[in-house]
């Protein structure tokens, strides 16, 4: 116990021996670290924190960046020049009390003339709220409990922080129009049972359910179990969409595809693994779907792969979601022709078992195909024209839709967290 508690102390002084040349040089250095109590400053949340504030940080001006890892945790110091140190540090102080995982973060700014700045408030303790620095001296409450306290506050912002990302990833792909027969506010696409007021009531009913998913990889150790839970999870959020919409179907697909990316990202973070590990670790945890390819299980999309060879959203997960990989290089804003581009590729990529079934035979689903390779994204007039098509075909493209959901999902959340490697 001393001996690590002798190595914390060793590796935070040689934080302060390489701080220190840069201040006396007049600059301004901002050392992040994760508030973590107890002598394991490495647990995976210390990681989630500071892969966040790295994000947030990153156009703060600074003119040099340093990762550091030790004893004392996961760490980057910024190195500053011409800039307020006061103004600084206020600002550090308020993402300290407003952002996410504020209190599980430090932000401290050194400076010549700042040496002595203290914060106007203290610290507040997280189990009592009381002054922290007293608790923490007087060793008030067990390392346990404030341990399982740090996880709770870094697991609830998380899943803001997640949900906030699916809230806004359903909203891009669904207020997109037009869509080629998919639903958008002003078309019921070549739908009969579903606009957008259903899709809404659907997307309300689901997003819950994909924040438990996300808890169930925060807290899963493996990754068959994690898989397992998932799926209970899925059926539950099916019940309720059902519930939401009467019976219509908006969204089962994308309760499976984004449902299997909320369950990896908690995974992720658990086992500090990097955002763009995702596909390879939903490759991993559904693996077991081999099984039902080879089961006479009577679903849509089984049946049809054992007449067509169509995988459906089932072999896109089983290869690591290359086709949601590959359109979120794509998707580098999300403006409308950005969006639209994307489903567009889906479309093309992707082995659709909505379309598969509506296009009737392979033959017209090559040739859809083919018709959206050639479309002009920025051209407004063609969309409609294509959309017009669509509908007149009764075509839709939900499992490319559901790919474009995932994707964007993927974008904001790797906006969102960077992880050391
Ligand atoms: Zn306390």
């Amino acid at each position: 116990m001393t001996f690590i508690a002798d190595e914390i102390l060793r590796n935070r002084e040689q934080r302060h021996d390489f701080i220190r040349p840069f201040v006396d040089q007049g600059h301004v250095a901002l050392s992040l670290k994760a508030n973590i109590p107890g002598a394991d400053k490495r647990i995976f949340v210390a990681y989630v924190v500071v892969g966040y504030y790295e994000k947030l940080l990153a156009d703060i001006g600074y003119a040099e960046k340093f990762r550091m890892e030790g004893a004392d945790g996961p760490s980057i110091v910024y190195i500053l020049k011409d800039i307020d140190a006061s103004q600084l540090k206020a600002k550090m102080v308020h993402l300290e009390e407003n952002a996410s995982y504020g209190r599980l973060v430090d932000l401290d700014v050194h400076a010549e003339h700042l040496k002595s700045m203290n914060r106007l408030t203290p610290r507040k303790c997280l189990i009592c709220g009381k002054d922290a620095f007293d608790c923490s001296r007087n060793q008030t409450h067990p390392i346990n409990e404030v341990l399982a306290k740090v996880n709770e506050i870094a697991l609830e912002d998380s899943v803001k922080l997640i949900v906030n990302a699916i809230d806004q990833a359903m909203a891009y792909e669904l207020n997109l129009d037009p869509k080629f027969g998919l639903v958008t506010p002003f078309s019921m696409g070549s739908h009969t049972d579903m606009d957008y007021h259903t899709m809404l009531a659907a997307k309300q009913a689901i997003t819950p359910y994909f924040a438990m998913m996300f808890r169930s990889g925060w807290e899963t150790h493996s990754l068959s179990l994690l898989f397992k839970k998932a799926r209970e999870i899925g059926l539950q959020a099916e019940e309720a969409m059902h519930q939401a919409t009467g019976g219509v179907n908006c969204y089962k697909g994308l309760i499976f595809n984004l449902g299997l990316f909320c369950a990896a990202t908690g995974f992720a973070f658990q086992k500090k693994r990097p955002m763009d590990d995702l596909f390879e670790i939903i490759k991993n945890m559904t693996s077991p779907l081999i099984h039902d390819f080879g089961k006479n299980i009577d679903t849509d999309g089984l049946k049809l792969y054992q007449e067509t060879g169509i995988g459906g959203a089932r072999m896109e997960a089983m290869r690591g979601m290359p086709t949601v990989q590959k359109i979120s290089t794509t998707l580098n804003d999300f403006k409308d022709a950005t969006l639209t581009k994307a489903l567009v590729e889906a479309i093309v990529l992707s082995e659709d078992t909505v379309l598969a079934k509506r296009a009737k035979n392979p033959q017209t689903m090559a040739m859809v195909k083919a018709m959206f390779k050639t479309l002009d994204v920025h051209d407004k007039d063609q969309l409609e024209k294509m959309t017009s098509w669509c509908i007149a075909q009764s075509l839709s493209f939900g499992g490319a839709a559901d790919i474009l959901v995932s994707a964007i999902f993927y974008r904001l959340i790797d906006n969102l967290w960077h992880f050391l490697k």
